[in-house]
């Protein structure tokens, strides 16, 4: 499966990748689910691949990760994935020297000819790809820095970044068990780790530890899985249900994702199924016991 190198320019970049009107910025993830090109360097991805997606950010020539393109179809004028990036936006610079494509040419280490020498789509080797995607997961586990300069204004400094306003709207509505679902799926596809696990904080963590199959995702493990993982050419999404206090973490196929209301509803019902058992086996349990 063919996996090829873009570059997003300058302009594009700061003009589409945006949430809630500011440009995304490192540990942020873009939700872009499309490439405008019609070059034949893409033709390969007609039987399935991706795309991944780098810009070269100024002044000093800092290579961002922005995310990937999986299985894309091709409209005429641009190839479309069917579920939007998850990967998020990650610094790669230091695979500048090791990243090496297919043909084994590598990047050009000439300052100031970076963006230039990645305007051609190239194939990835590999390696490249799991360099480049062990740098985005080991990325989203760490907390997001905050940029506050030195010498901002007071106001610019204590202003909430969205990940703090997220969390302070559930406080104002602790009950509210969907909108605590919410806010934590939506702290982790920011990339927000820390303020996720605040959002979570209490709630019965019921994955078990089960490193078999796909990443494990009990309680010490699942900050460590990647939003996505692949198991015979087939990509999973993490994805989380809050219910009477627990929370289930699950990998379901991507493409399922498109239905995500219907998806996240099916496994908040075989949830409480199983809840609901796992309480009378326990009252029957306890009926049993001798009265002494
Ligand atoms: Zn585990």
């Amino acid at each position: 499966v063919p996996d090829i190198l873009a570059i997003v320019s300058k302009a594009v970049f700061e003009k589409d990748a945006r949430v809630a009107g500011k440009v995304v910025g490192l540990g942020g993830v873009w939700r872009v689910d499309r490439y405008n090109s019609g070059h034949k360097a893409f033709q390969p991805l007609t039987g399935g691949g991706r795309i991944f997606l780098v810009t070269v950010r100024p002044p000093d020539e800092r290579l961002w990760l922005l995310g990937a393109i999986i299985d894309p179809k091709f409209d005429g004028t641009s190839w479309i994935a069917a579920t939007p990036n998850a990967i998020p936006v990650t610094d790669i610079t230091s695979l500048r020297k090791t990243i090496v494509f297919e043909s084994g040419k590598g990047m050009s280490q000439d300052k100031g000819a970076l963006g230039m020498s990645l305007q051609t789509p190239r194939a990835l080797a590999a390696s490249d790809v799991a360099q480049m995607l062990a740098a985005a997961g080991a990325g989203a586990t760490q907390p997001a820095p905050a940029p506050v300069p030195a010498q901002a204004p007071i106001a610019a400094a204590v202003a909430p970044t969205p990940a703090a306003a997220l969390l302070s709207a559930l406080a104002a509505a602790p009950d509210d068990e969907a909108l605590r679902e919410k806010t934590a799926r939506d702290l982790l596809a920011m990339g927000s780790i820390v303020e996720a696990r605040e959002a979570l904080a209490g709630l019965a963590h019921l994955n078990a530890h089960d490193p078999s199959s796909l990443p494990c995702l009990c309680r010490r493990c699942w900050e460590l899985a990647e939003p996505t993982c692949e198991r015979g050419g087939l990509v999973f999404a993490r994805d989380l249900v809050v219910k009477s206090r627990k929370v289930l973490f699950y990998w379901a196929p991507e493409e399922l994702f498109t239905n995500a209301t219907d998806l996240r509803r099916s496994v908040r019902a075989s949830l409480g199924v199983r809840l609901e058992t796992l309480a009378r086996n326990r009252k029957k349990h306890q009926r049993a016991r001798p009265a002494f």
